[in-house]
């Protein structure tokens, strides 16, 4: 179970929380602009495993 944090924003997720699959895993962001990002693109927030890294590359 992930935390319940925005992939991208590390914010805590509220009410408004959006969730997508993407390449078997299930991300989640606390704003339509957060999961926009993350669309552009997704390899810079993710590692080879799909976990999410520290700091975006
Ligand atoms: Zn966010």
């Amino acid at each position: 179970m992930d935390a319940a944090v925005c992939v991208i924003c590390k914010r805590p997720l509220g009410d408004g929380a959006m969730r997508i699959r993407y390449e078997n895993r299930t991300y989640s962001f606390d704003s339509e602009r957060c999961k926009r990002i993350f669309y552009e693109n997704p390899d810079r927030w993710l590692d080879a495993g799909g976990g999410v890294l520290e700091q975006p590359r």
